[in-house]
């Protein structure tokens, strides 16, 4: 095992040079372009099949951007969200699904998960809207519910809710791509949905995202604002803010290769959750993570276990003993220094001597999403949690009860059944 194992590299095709020479071929070295154009169409026939063919045909528009976060941003701005309106935001998530809300000048209110889907508790939700409304006289004007490491949302659920209420839906599919839910893509059913391609998601493009329209309308709408929102003169009028968010055309030539192998990349992540369930089976005290149901259809873009807090792990008295130099999982380690080992919320210490155990053992491992409602930078944002027992004890929420003891494996198209054996293999031998 000479080769460091990672959480989810990205994996070349074999088809995307073709499509970046013929960008250079043609001069098409623009943030639009025949690769944009193509690659769009290519998104939008996967978001629109439905695993039952019998059934009525989707429609749905698609625009390539330049991040996922760029899709969440400009959804807000094209749902109207600005200064001082709240917007509800799964809590249980990476921080791109809720950092663009403070970029419009809004609140994010944090909704806690359920212990199923790992997402969007529905019930607590409505209770959260309910809630604000009666707080603030106003009702929220979005709701981001999140397919955390690919497993769908309640979406039926959420959509009803949302429908009573009139509050749009902005899904953050970016680590959902392919996930379905009774059969269909996950970000067809809001307003908006968000993908990401970014380096280590499902399929890349180096660094891009989309937006998925309901119609072909928003689709001019977030096209126009994603090209800094030009007006109809010779020259350049310009009557609203816009931004420099479309996909660049040689990325678009990457997507496009990708668009090729993305049946095969999902098939995978399956796969591998099928080899770790079974893998896992003889070892007590260790859950994968699977769909809660038939409805769900996850693309497993990262397989996560659970640990309980009773396994001790090699090494685990020297847990958190010292700061953390590098970046922990992710491509681009930029981190700022830190003085302090620990803070009031954190993995128990057998997740942290686990990933040590397995980091030296050449096996990138990470916990899981710290949830936004424990994050510094949100402190003065209004919360709805549900307390729970995990593993007998008692947690004040879902989402932190879960950040305790969960933990996410190498899952990637690099990840061959061999890595896997290994991977079991050497938490098996970590367990005291
Ligand atoms: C990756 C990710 C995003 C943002 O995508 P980028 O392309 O990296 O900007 C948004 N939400 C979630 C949940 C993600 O995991």
């Amino acid at each position: 095992m000479a080769n460091r194992i990672y959480l989810c590299l990205a994996h070349m095709g074999g088809q995307e040079q073709r499509f970046i020479q013929e960008a250079f071929d043609t001069n098409w070295v623009v943030p639009l372009g025949p690769n944009v154009n193509g690659f769009e169409e290519d998104i939008q026939k996967f978001v629109c099949s439905l695993a039952n063919k019998e059934e009525k045909a989707l429609s749905a528009e698609v625009v390539a951007l330049s991040s996922g976060t760029a899709a969440v941003h400009l959804a807000l701005v094209a749902c109207g969200v600005g200064y001082g309106d709240e917007v509800i935001v799964q809590s249980f998530t990476f921080c791109a699904s809720s950092h663009p809300v403070t970029y419009v000048g809004a609140k994010p209110v944090f909704v806690d998960s359920e212990k199923d889907s790992w997402n969007i508790d529905p019930q607590l939700l409505e209770e959260a809207i309910k809630d604000r409304i009666s707080k603030t006289g106003k009702k929220p004007k979005a709701i981001i519910p999140v397919a955390l490491y690919g497993m769908p949302y309640q979406i039926d659920k959420i959509m009803a809710i949302a429908e009573a209420y009139d509050i749009p839906v902005i899904e953050d599919a970016a680590e959902g791509f392919g996930s379905r839910f009774s059969g269909r893509v996950l970000g067809t059913f809001g307003k908006y949905g968000i993908l990401s391609f970014n380096g280590n998601k499902m399929i890349t493009t180096s660094g891009g995202g989309a937006m998925i329209c309901t119609n072909p309308e928003d689709k001019q709408k977030i096209m126009w604002y994603a090209t800094q929102a030009r007006e109809a003169y010779p020259y350049y009028q310009h009557e609203a803010i816009g931004y420099n968010y479309r996909l660049s055309n040689i990325c678009a030539g990457i997507g496009r290769g990708q668009m090729l192998v993305l049946d095969e990349h999902i098939a995978h992540h399956k796969h591998l959750y099928n080899l770790y369930r079974e893998l896992f089976a003889t070892v007590e005290g260790i859950e994968v993570h699977g769909n809660p149901s038939e409805e769900y259809d996850s693309n497993f873009w990262l397989n996560t276990i659970t640990i309980h807090p009773d396994i001790k792990i090699k090494g685990q008295e020297n847990a958190y003993k010292t700061v953390v130099k590098g970046a922990v999982g992710g491509a681009a380690g930029v981190v700022r220094a830190t003085e302090n080992a620990h803070t009031d919320c954190e993995p128990n210490s057998n997740i942290e001597a686990l990933r040590m155990f397995l980091d030296e053992s050449g096996i990138e491992a990470r916990p899981l999403w710290k949830p936004m409602h424990c994050q510094p930078v949100y402190s003065e944002a209004p919360y709805y949690l549900k307390p729970c027992q995990l593993f007998g004890k008692n947690e004040s929420s879902v989402s932190e009860g879960l950040f305790k003891v969960g933990m996410c494996l190498p899952s990637g198209p690099c990840v061959t059944d061999e890595d896997a054996k290994y991977i079991v293999g050497k938490i098996k031998e970590a367990i005291l």
